[in-house]
């Protein structure tokens, strides 16, 4: 992701801020530019458009929509196809942290020049169902289906979620690795199972026709097989391969954009200084790597995850990457980097910035 900076006193800015906190300016995120561009009226020319704060605004949704659109509420607004309803503030306000997550992921995934064909365009395109099960007073099933991600809204709650994730004996869970996770499965879907990748992807993961049913009676009776962590990044990805692929997916996602943020940062690690001898004297990891990068890709994150976990525990936290990255993973992690590395062919969308699949006729 590129650095942010406010435009009016070029003070550092987040993904997900309203106003810059040095100089007080209101700002909102231009996406086809990656830039903060300062609100100061509904009206705001960016380059030959006219664009305006997304309506949802007051829900601290920070991107702008170009006039033309007409619909008042950003593309990632717009890609939410369900939402709590209008009264049901508690569910709001948890809609508002979990779609600051959905932004993050799909800055991401434009950053990886990846299509997002949204489901008000085409059947099977990308969307999200957000509700909670404390209003709906019912189970909601984080997952995938035909295209659309139903995420709970509960697990924005730290209290909640955190008790899930010791329950199933998780090392991490957050709601933006949710939304990393189940886009995973729709990119699986999308650029794998409809090509002809999709028999290396079985040989690497499986064969995801096995019984989905089946999987997870058996995960959840027998838990995963002794010596999982040689083959696998989790014990969720035990369960059947297209959680395997899934759970790749967000790791691959993790470690892209962290790199990507140490290297906008300009963080260089001399490992000459932690007493290594070994070859590169200096890491300096690359906001991008290419299709024939991956090795170097692997290599960097060893060093730089190192380097964060224990920065992580000088300040008295867990690691901040709790993962072993196996051969057998690696390999699985090279597959999805060389998918992601040639995406198919796709067009830019002028008027919300995102790709758009190009289709034969
Ligand atoms: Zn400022
Ligand atoms: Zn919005
Ligand atoms: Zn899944």
């Amino acid at each position: 992701m590129k650095l942010l900076v406010c435009p009016t006193c070029a003070g550092l800015l987040f993904l997900e801020s309203l106003r810059c906190e040095a100089c007080g300016t209101e700002v909102a995120y231009h996406v086809p530019t990656a830039e903060m561009v300062a609100v100061t009226g509904r009206d705001i020319p960016v380059g030959e458009r006219i664009w305006h704060p997304c309506s949802n605004r007051q829900w601290d949704c920070n991107w702008l929509v170009a006039d033309e659109t007409g619909t008042g509420r950003c593309f990632s607004c717009q890609l939410t196809r369900t939402r709590p309803a209008a009264d049901d503030t508690i569910a709001l306000e948890k809609l508002a942290s979990t779609a600051q997550a959905k932004r993050r992921l799909l800055v991401q995934l434009k950053s990886l020049g990846l299509p997002v064909d949204p489901h008000f365009e085409r059947d099977g395109g990308l969307g999200f169902d957000l509700i909670s099960s404390f209003s709906e007073n019912r189970q909601v099933m984080i997952g995938h289906a035909n295209g659309i991600v139903t995420i709970d809204l509960a697990e924005s709650l730290d209290e909640h979620r955190e008790r899930l994730r010791i329950a199933l004996g998780e090392p991490y869970r957050t709601m933006l690795g949710h939304f990393r996770h189940e886009v995973g499965h729709y990119y699986q879907w999308v650029l794998v199972e409809q090509t002809d990748r999709i028999d290396e992807c079985r040989g690497l993961f499986g064969d995801e026709r096995a019984s989905y049913s089946d999987a997870i009676a058996r995960h959840y009776a027998t838990g995963s097989p002794d010596g999982w962590e040689a083959s696998f990044i989790s014990e969720y990805a035990t369960m059947h391969p297209w959680e395997d692929f899934a759970e790749c997916f967000a790791h691959y996602l993790h470690i892209n954009e962290t790199l990507n943020t140490a290297a906008t940062a300009g963080l260089e690690l001399a490992l000459e200084r932690q007493r290594v001898i070994t070859l590169p004297q200096v890491v300096a990891p690359k906001e991008r790597y290419g299709a024939g990068e991956f090795d170097a890709l692997l290599e960097d994150w060893r060093w730089v995850s190192l380097f964060f976990n224990r920065a992580n525990r000088a300040m008295g936290k867990a690691d901040l990457y709790p993962f072993r990255i196996t051969p057998a993973v690696a390999e699985k992690l090279r597959f999805i980097h060389r998918v992601l590395t040639d995406p198919p062919p796709s067009r830019v969308e002028e008027s919300d910035g995102f790709r758009r699949q190009v289709r034969p006729e």
